[in-house]
This record gives C-alpha cells, sequence and structure tokens, in this order.
C-alpha cells in the first residue's frame, strides 16, 4: 500500500513541512470571532400584499391562514383560531363578536353558553349551525378576559370576515351585538336604535340584533330578539326590494 509520503510525492505536493516545536504566544494570529448573526426575526409582511393575499385565499386555505395570522397581538395570548364554522353555501350568515375561553380551547365559534342560546334561535327558525347557516366573529382570536375588540384588532381581522362574506355571499347577514354592528355598518350606534329595520353590507340585507351573551343576562329582551330573527325570515323570504320593519311582524317568544 502507498504510504502519505509516496502519495504526496506522486501528487507533486512534496516537501511537506512539519513544525517541530510549538506556536510561540507572540506568533499566534488572533482572529476575533465574527459577530453571531442575530435570529431571523418574522418580517412583518405589507398590509396591501396581505390584503390581496387574503382577499385571494379559498375556503380551503381560509382557516390554515388565519392560524398562521401575526398581525395583531391575539395571537399570542390565544390557543386556537376561530375562523368560522357552518355550510359554505349558506344562505345566512351570523356574525359575532370574538371568541369566548370555550371558542378558544375549542377553535369553533359559539359553543358556550351563548352558544346555545344561539343554536336555540336557530332551531326556532329552523335553522341548525352547518345546514344553510355559517357562524363567523369579527375577532378569529380570543381577546384577553372577554374584552371588546380593540379598533386595531378588528381592523388587522377586518380582511378575513370581508373574504368570509366575498366567499360566502349569504342571502341575509345577522349582526349579533355591537361589535358586529359597528363592524359592518360601520357606525357605533346602539343596537336598540339599529335593530327593527333591514340595514345593508354591500348589498346584503342586513339585521341587527342583541348578542346571545346579552341575553342571557336580560330575558325581557329576548322577545325583541325573537322579532329580529322573525325580520331576518321575511327578508331572506321577500322579493329585495320590499321594505320590513319588526312592527309588521306578529309576536312570538324564544325559549
Ligand atoms: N361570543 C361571540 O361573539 N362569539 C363567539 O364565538 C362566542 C361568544
Amino acid at each position: 500500500m502507498a504510504s502519505r509520503e509516496d502519495i504526496l510525492l506522486e501528487l507533486n505536493l512534496t516537501p511537506t513541512w512539519r513544525r517541530r516545536e510549538p506556536l510561540r504566544d507572540s506568533e499566534r494570529v488572533f482572529v476575533e470571532p465574527l459577530p453571531q448573526s442575530a435570529p431571523p426575526v418574522a418580517v412583518p409582511e405589507d398590509a396591501g400584499l396581505r390584503e390581496a393575499r387574503i382577499a385571494a385565499l379559498t375556503w380551503t386555505e381560509f382557516a390554515s391562514d388565519v392560524d398562521a395570522c401575526v398581525a395583531c397581538g391575539l395571537c399570542k395570548s390565544r390557543n386556537r383560531s376561530v375562523p368560522g364554522v357552518g355550510d359554505l353555501n349558506a344562505d345566512w350568515l351570523f356574525v359575532g363578536e370574538g371568541p369566548g375561553a370555550e371558542e378558544d380551547a375549542r377553535g369553533e365559534p359559539f359553543v358556550g353558553q351563548a352558544g346555545k342560546l344561539l343554536d336555540n334561535m336557530l332551531g326556532a327558525l329552523n335553522l341548525t349551525r352547518g345546514k344553510q347557516v355559517y357562524i363567523a366573529n369579527v375577532l378569529k382570536c380570543r381577546p384577553p378576559n372577554n374584552r371588546p375588540p380593540e379598533a386595531h384588532e378588528a381592523q388587522a381581522c377586518r380582511p378575513y370576515l370581508e373574504r368570509q362574506i366575498e366567499l360566502l355571499r349569504p342571502r341575509l347577514i345577522v349582526a349579533l351585538g355591537r361589535s358586529a354592528a359597528a363592524w359592518l355598518l360601520g357606525t357605533d350606534a346602539s343596537i336598540a336604535s339599529l335593530r327593527g329595520r333591514v340595514h345593508h353590507f354591500r348589498g346584503v340585507p342586513l339585521i341587527v340584533t342583541y348578542h346571545p351573551a346579552y341575553l342571557l343576562r336580560t330575558l325581557p329582551d329576548k322577545a325583541k330578539a325573537w322579532e329580529d330573527l322573525l325580520l331576518a325570515q321575511r327578508t331572506i323570504a321577500a322579493p329585495a326590494h320590499v321594505p320590513l320593519t319588526v312592527a309588521a311582524l306578529g309576536k312570538q317568544h324564544l325559549v
């Protein structure tokens, strides 16, 4: 077998030099270590590009995009994102405020006490979640301690609800409570002043009613919410040009 010397010779790499003694300190060259490169930082997405990307999402892409969103601080405190649930061909869209604790744990809107009442409200209209009904929120992540959405959070989440409405093209929207009404109608007017007539969001008829969580605390207003739902039912059944008000409807009661 050829020795190392033979190989070096063959490769024309001789003579080889070996130092007999170790280097003295004065002979050593000290090389400054290169500064460590900073850990990668998530570069904030350009707002315009983000909106354009969300505006082009398909239903298949929608939930995972919401889940990856870091546009406001709520992604840090939430457990699960809550994109929305229901029939992707629904005529009815119900819009609430934002996930609470149970929704945050399960990733589905309106699954707590308020959700049970919403299910009863749907049942009273012969509707069930998942069939002809889609449920979404203004915010897709839970605000700490269930506080109302802050303006910058609602703004950051806005493209998602807009995309849901665009994909769904519902025949009717029901705004549940003040945050949803404010988001959809661009007003901070009270529910009392907004209910009882048909509004529109980008041409889609819109009914405002009380939030189920409010109704759990304020039982007498359940009757008013039932009137609102009947108005919603009449609106979805009516030709688009017929103006309807609560006054035109008979009274029944939510159970
Ligand atoms: N309240 C809401 O507004 N949305 C939910 O999903 C649950 C409670």
